[in-house]
């Protein structure tokens, strides 16, 4: 086998230390919530933690689904909490963020995909922080239009889903997603009225010219932000890297991606869907 690529000093990250962490630590644990910035072993914990910020990750920790780069457990998910809305509510606003990013695992089993618990959240974290907008990045409904309105309509600003990888590597990236299904579901948003948005992951084998296609098809179907991040491996039992691509790079894929027609692009080797996400509330679209 080829030799391991080392990892290069632009992936070099801040430890988690500090105050601000040790706060969101504490709330995360006394709701009992989940995030995904421990679930997906995300390098920037030590930034996002410490400046008060984290992803929830709602619908338990347990995925119906089993993607090949990513470290959320895989089974049969046990917990239908309906009261983790509340709790994940309540921690926002203790937590004083004034923009909140809420994902989920995939709830394939259920008949509405966890889309009333969705929806739930939504509603009660407005209710007790009127003034905190909201990112969800949800997962595929697996064409199930009905769960996506229910999913999409309790008043979040962004509305993000990851196409994560090109088409062609979907059956070993997203072996239980389809590349076309992902990007209808993006289409639907935006034509429901939505600030959409979406993210890939590079250095998994994709070619660039797949990038520029995935970019087009995500314009074709209305996406407004893309996010572009380097893939890492969570674990040896997951995807190898097959590439760090240059922070020089993912400055020429921004300017690409602006240039076909995207209303914003964030670029570069750390970027997470949810990094600086703050910012994407107010891109005009
Ligand atoms: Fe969590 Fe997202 Fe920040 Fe990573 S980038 S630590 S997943 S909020
Ligand atoms: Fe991970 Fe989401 Fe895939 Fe589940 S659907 S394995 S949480 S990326």
């Amino acid at each position: 086998a080829p030799a391991r690529p080392r990892k290069p000093d632009w992936l070099r990250v801040k430890l988690p230390v500090g105050e601000e962490y040790a706060a969101v630590r504490r709330l995360v644990d006394e709701h009992k919530l989940h995030t995904i910035c421990e679930s997906g072993n995300c390098p920037n914990m030590g930034e996002c933690w410490g400046a008060g910020t984290a992803t929830f990750m709602i619908l338990g920790n347990i995925c119906t689904r089993s993607c090949s780069f990513c470290a959320v457990a895989t089974g049969r998910p046990t917990e239908y909490d309906l009261d983790e809305p509340r709790r994940v509510a309540e921690a926002i606003a203790l937590m004083k963020v004034k923009h909140a990013v809420i994902t989920s695992v995939n709830r394939d089993e259920l008949k509405d995909r966890g889309a009333s618990v969705w929806r739930e959240t939504v509603v009660l974290t407005k209710q007790l922080s009127p003034g905190t907008t909201i990112e969800t990045l949800i997962p595929d409904v697996k064409a199930n239009w009905d769960a996506l309105d229910v999913m999409i309509s309790g008043g979040q600003e962004v509305i993000s889903h990851n196409i994560e990888t090109v088409g062609s590597l979907y059956r070993l990236v997203r072996p239980q997603a389809r590349y076309d299904r992902s990007l209808e579901q993006i289409r639907r948003t935006k034509l429901a009225g939505h600030r959409t948005k979406s993210g890939i992951m590079l250095g998994l084998g994709e070619k660039a010219d797949e990038l520029y296609q995935a970019m087009d098809d995500l314009v074709a179907n209305g996406l407004d932000i893309l996010t572009l991040g380097q893939y890492l491996q969570p674990t040896r039992r997951h995807l190898d890297v097959a590439e760090f691509i240059t922070p020089d790079q993912f400055a020429h894929y921004k300017e690409e991606g602006l240039r076909r027609g995207l209303k914003y692009v964030e670029s570069g080797p750390l970027v997470r869907s949810s990094y600086h996400a703050e910012r994407h509330v107010n891109v005009p679209v």
